[in-house]
């Protein structure tokens, strides 16, 4: 089954219906708008520093890992093999892929907890928060306004999940939060690209890292399948070969089930336009209960056996260490910080909960190594 590709169905996100920026821009000459969105966000800070961000593992603990830049180029990968043949805008998918992950702080989730943490009486930290953040506010790269100035559907994209409270202050962005509705089919479609390219990498990365065992791994109902499909072609394949092949079929059968799934729903929905996908109560871009059911499982094994692992571990106590060392630091002395964070911290009218903003977004920004050479130097 090949698809065209160019033409899109009428429950796209066609860049003619968009809502616009914050900030009014001219027309780019020879680009589309989403395109022009993908190619700021390649052009990021934020986006240059994710090779130097973790996913699972500490990012000198070995070249071959995933770090949040490749991680994020899986996601875009599958997100738009979905896109197109769903015939959706790939280039608003590719986009929000790219954008995703840009707000996570150094070392993973554990970063992510113990700032959250730190953050606890200023309003908290949420990773997801900060991508938006990071687009609308953080970079500085335009002299006529903060941020990339990115389109509604890309922002609206990033913004995967938030809370009532959070949502109130978005205005048009965070009514769908309010009003229990469903944002764009690509939105949808990079947010499960997400949750694919992880259980898959984790997997790899996991195996490779000698974490987990392919017996262990052959207790979970989507590896299993494969394995016994891949072993029966070739009986004799190595165990390192052996795992990508069983890795590749089951990324394939995930994905092939998300685009059958999700043909069968929007066929049964026939929406007309972006709005009736926006109208929806529930996600349209949706896995087979079956599939659904061992994806799940799945997620929570590698949760169980890998991110919880005393391996693992012993790593994310360092690193929460590290965080709350670096946070407190700031916080008592915010000249430690560089340039313009320092002045925000310091400036007349800035309390105390807006310098725990600027020293989250200092600290969030941090790439896991220099978080290590300044938790070095300030300690
Ligand atoms: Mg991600």
């Amino acid at each position: 089954m090949t698809k065209p590709s160019g033409e899109l169905a009428p429950y796209a996100a066609h860049e003619a219906q968009g809502k616009g920026r914050r900030y009014q821009e001219p027309a780019a000459s020879y680009r589309g708008e989403y395109q022009r969105d993908r190619d700021r966000i390649v052009h990021s800070t934020a986006f240059r520093r994710l090779v130097y961000k973790t996913q699972v593992f500490v990012n000198h603990e070995g070249d071959l890992y995933r770090t949040r830049l490749t991680h994020s180029l899986e996601v875009a990968q599958i997100a738009r093999t979905v896109a197109r043949a769903l015939l959706l805008n790939e280039d608003l998918v590719e986009a929000i892929s790219l954008a995703h992950d840009l707000g996570h702080t150094p070392f993973g989730h554990a970063g992510q907890d113990a700032l959250n943490a730190c953050m606890g009486e200023f309003g908290g930290f949420e990773h997801n928060l900060q991508s938006l953040r990071v687009v609308d506010e953080l970079e500085a790269k335009y002299a006529d306004f903060p941020g990339l100035n990115l389109t509604f559907e890309t922002r609206e994209g990033i913004l995967k999940h938030c809370s009532a409270r959070n949502a109130q202050e978005l205005g048009e962005l965070g009514e769908r939060f309010l009003e229990r509705r469903q944002p764009a089919l690509e939105a949808q479609i990079a947010n499960i690209a997400d949750a694919i390219a992880y259980n898959n990498h984790d997997v790899d990365d996991g195996f490779r890292a000698g974490l987990l065992s392919l017996d262990e791994l052959r207790q979970q109902a989507l590896f299993d399948e494969q394995y016994l499909a891949v072993h029966a072609r070739y009986p004799e394949l190595e165990d390192r070969r052996l795992i990508y092949e069983i890795i590749r079929s089951m990324i394939n059968k995930v994905v092939t089930d998300l685009i059958d799934n999700t043909t069968r729903r929007l066929e049964s929905l026939a929406p007309d336009s972006i709005e009736d996908i926006r109208a929806q109560r529930n996600p349209v871009v949706v896995l087979s209960d079956a599939v659904y059911k061992k994806h799940t499982a799945l997620k929570q094994f590698l949760s169980k056996h890998l991110y919880r692992h005393d391996k693992v571990r012993e790593m994310t106590d360092k690193a929460k260490l590290m965080i709350e060392v670096l946070f407190e630091r700031y916080m008592s002395d915010p000249g430690q910080m560089s340039g313009e964070f320092c002045l925000s911290a310091t400036a007349n009218d800035a309390n105390e909960s807006t310098k725990a903003r600027v020293v989250a977004d200092y600290v969030a920004g941090m790439t896991d190594r220099f978080a290590i050479a300044e938790h070095d130097r300030v300690n």
